[in-house]
């Protein structure tokens, strides 16, 4: 769905799908020279990067392999508890490594810190962040990311992957959503 199917639910369109497509071409030109001839592998959080890597790793003009990691910071709310629980763990040995997470937002950037050390903890050779969307004003921990899409105000926002309470995944830009939702 677009956001013009929703409009009640939204109060803003901050970042459209045309949008997101062009950023992640281009983001993908440039991981595409930076890692030139090394063992890449795309890390996906899930399951909020799945639209990010579905199209990010399409954009790749070589193949790379990806794994999974699911972990929870959230719960039902809006708001980041900083208290991190690993659903899935990846099924990959990290050793020897260059490790690209992929991530749809760094909010407070608590989930990112943790995994950050987590992965380097099983032997990385490097290991690097691109997330589409960032929350500068949000962070409480700062999160060296290599590769960022969009900066946005520190909103709750839903779509392109992002949910509230599992909804609004499956729209296709990213948008505010409208407080009597969550209210
Ligand atoms: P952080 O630990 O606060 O950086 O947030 C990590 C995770 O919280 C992200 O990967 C998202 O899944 C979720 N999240 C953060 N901000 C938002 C938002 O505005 N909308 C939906 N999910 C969000
Ligand atoms: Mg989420």
């Amino acid at each position: 769905m677009r956001a013009a199917d929703i409009p009640d639910d939204l109060t803003e369109i901050l970042v459209t799908e045309e949008e997101i497509r062009a950023k992640l071409d281009e983001l993908a030109a440039q991981v595409a020279v930076d890692y030139a001839g090394k063992d890449l592998l795309l890390i996906g959080v899930l399951k909020g990067a799945v639209m990010v890597m579905a199209d990010f790793a399409r954009a790749l003009p070589f193949s790379v392999p990806m794994d999974w990691m699911a972990v929870s910071s959230y719960g039902a709310g809006t708001r980041s508890s900083g208290v991190v629980q690993i659903r899935k763990d990846l099924d990959t040995d990290l050793h020897g490594k260059h490790v690209l997470i992929v991530e749809d937002i760094i909010d407070s950037g608590l989930t990112l810190s943790w995994l950050l050390e987590n992965f380097a903890s099983r032997g990385a050779e490097s290991i690097e962040v691109l997330a589409l969307l960032r929350k500068p004003a949000a962070a409480k921990v700062e999160i060296d990311c290599k590769y960022v899409g969009f900066d946005i105000p520190p909103e709750f926002v839903v779509g392109y992957g992002l949910d509230y309470a599992e909804r609004y995944r499956n729209l296709r830009d990213v948008a505010v959503l409208a407080p009597h939702v969550y209210a």
